[in-house]
């Protein structure tokens, strides 16, 4: 891997995306993109308001409605999708790097879980274009009646700042194999990939109109894509806060359809038998990689009663020797939260843990080490002795905080899994993988990984029970998402 501190960054054109042009915001908004390992601003990028959405959505129309996107072939839109994802890969140091400085990930995990995972789920879906079947259905009597599987529209894409590129791509790929056009709205806080995911685009031969991007505040610019009549789908990754407002949107306009992949409080169970040297090892990184800012985070450890003190012992050895610092330093394992206000979050869950009679074991407070004191570092932080109804316990951190609880058997750690509002991800560590199995049944989440953690795959859909959201990312179910079905019935003349 080449030493990111030999890089130089290159900026996106700093412009909104629409209609295959580089334009200016109607009224001139900005946002301010930040280092929050320094401290220190990057530029300032075009933050739009409902005016630009409008632009961009009508731009998306009639790209979907009288453009070459909706008279093109799918396997023709598979190889545009190909050389986008090519486009990415190539250009894939330029992008981690710009990731790395926005949003204070290590370039490693810049470069590996966001950028290559990004541009991987672009290929798989390129793959998928041209393998969009439609069926033919047994229905009674003197017809031919076939079901055709047909793109859904224009899509709003809404996504977050922890894995920018990578989520991005997750929503572009299968919105753009199914013949949808897209209009993307970063985060305000990680608007810069975006801008360069709309530009190689265009460079990779996609038509204008057909990816539109308008970074900009959830109010106004997330809120009138939301709330846009002439838009047919929005695909989301946030917090369950902000779905709620989509699905409000979504009913005040034009009962727009939503995918929704939101928070989770994943459980890992250890159970006795399990391989404690690896299971360590997961929970570790299951928590403290991309600084705790994963939807899926491990952020709960449930160890059986006998191996609990040895296990969360050696748990919080591996996280007081962390290594935390410049998200450039090729041997840094976590950078800086993403910003000054997810930093002050996170301490203040560090704080309730510690009202609510939770014991730090590692950690605790914020690192203000040397050069660290300018940027938003958090110490790696374990607690123990956490009960289910603590905070700490139940609501979603988005940072560098694990807890760690203690079950008896098998049943009452199913029901401390399955005891908070989210279902994202578990993971189940023993070596009885018949048993592993049966809990697996058991356990209320979308992801459930057995002696393993943080596996993803393109072809293995991703995505929430409970309030951890509807429908799917990556897999053949995620392009589902992105088709309506229309049933064509043909009457058949009366054999002779
Ligand atoms: P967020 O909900 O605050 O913001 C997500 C996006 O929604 C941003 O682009 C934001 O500008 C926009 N937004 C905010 N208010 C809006 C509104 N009223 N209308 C329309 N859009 C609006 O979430 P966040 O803080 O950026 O991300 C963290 C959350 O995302 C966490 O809860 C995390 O678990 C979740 N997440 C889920 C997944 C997943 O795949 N399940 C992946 C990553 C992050």
């Amino acid at each position: 891997m080449t030493d990111a501190r030999s890089l130089s960054p290159q900026l996106p054109t700093l412009k909104l995306v629409i209609n295959g042009q580089f334009m200016e915001p109607l009224e001139g908004g900005v946002l301010p993109v930040t280092n929050p390992a320094t401290g220190e601003k990057l530029c300032d990028a075009p933050s739009a308001t409902a005016g630009d959405v409008d632009r961009a959505v009508q731009a998306a129309r009639a790209a979907f409605e009288s453009g070459p996107w909706g008279r093109m072939g799918a396997r023709e839109r598979g190889r545009l999708l190909r050389r986008f994802s090519e486009l990415v890969f190539q250009r894939r140091e330029e992008l981690a790097l710009l990731e790395s400085l926005n949003n204070g990930k290590t370039f490693r995990e810049a470069l590996r879980g966001d950028v290559d995972s990004g541009a991987s789920a672009l290929s798989y879906f390129a793959d998928q274009a041209g393998r969009i079947l439609g069926e033919v259905l047994p229905v009674e009597g003197p017809f031919l009646t076939c079901c055709l599987k047909e793109p859904v529209g224009v899509v709003g894409a809404i996504v977050p700042w922890n894995y920018p590129t990578a989520i991005a791509c997750w929503k572009l790929g299968p919105a753009l194999a199914a013949g949808c056009t897209v209009v993307l709205k970063p985060s305000e806080l990680t608007p810069l990939t975006a801008l360069k995911l709309g530009a190689l685009a265009l460079e990779a031969g996609i038509p204008p109109g057909v990816l539109n991007v308008v970074p900009g505040y959830g109010d106004p610019a997330g809120e009138a894509l939301a709330r846009h009549p002439d838009v047919d789908k929005v695909s989301f990754t946030g917090s369950v806060r902000t779905a709620r407002r989509l699905l409000q949107g979504s009913a005040a306009s034009n009962l727009k359809k939503l995918t929704l992949e939101l928070g989770g409080k994943s459980p890992q169970i250890i159970l006795p038998d399990a391989d404690f040297a690896r299971a360590v090892e997961a929970c570790f990184w299951g928590i403290f990689s991309n600084k705790g800012e994963i939807c899926n985070a491990g952020s709960r450890v449930l160890v059986h009663e006998r191996a609990y003190d040895a296990f969360v012992a050696r748990l919080a050895e591996r996280a007081r020797h962390m290594r935390v610092g410049d998200p450039l330093e090729p041997s840094t394992e976590m950078g800086a939260q993403v910003s000054a206000r997810q930093l002050e979050m996170v301490l203040g869950y560090i704080e309730s843990g510690r009202a609510q009679g939770a014991k730090v074991l590692a950690g605790g407070e914020r690192d203000t080490e040397g050069a660290k004191a300018r940027g938003c570092f958090v110490k790696p932080t374990v607690f123990g002795e956490v009960l289910p109804e603590m905070r700490i316990a139940q609501e979603e951190i988005f940072g560098p905080v694990l807890s760690c609880l203690r079950f008896t058997d098998e049943s009452q750690a199913l029901e401390i899994a399955n005891g908070t509002p989210y279902g994202l991800a578990a993971s189940i560590w023993t070596e009885d993988v018949a048993k592993a199995h049966a809990m697996a049944r058991k356990v209320r989440s979308g992801v459930v990984w057995i002696n393993c953690f943080n596996e993803f795959d393109d072809a293995a859909p991703f995505g929430g029970y409970k309030e951890s959201g509807w429908g799917r990312d990556l897999s053949h179910h995620a392009l589902e998402g992105y088709l309506q079905y229309k049933a064509v019935w043909t009457k058949l003349p009366a054999s002779p």
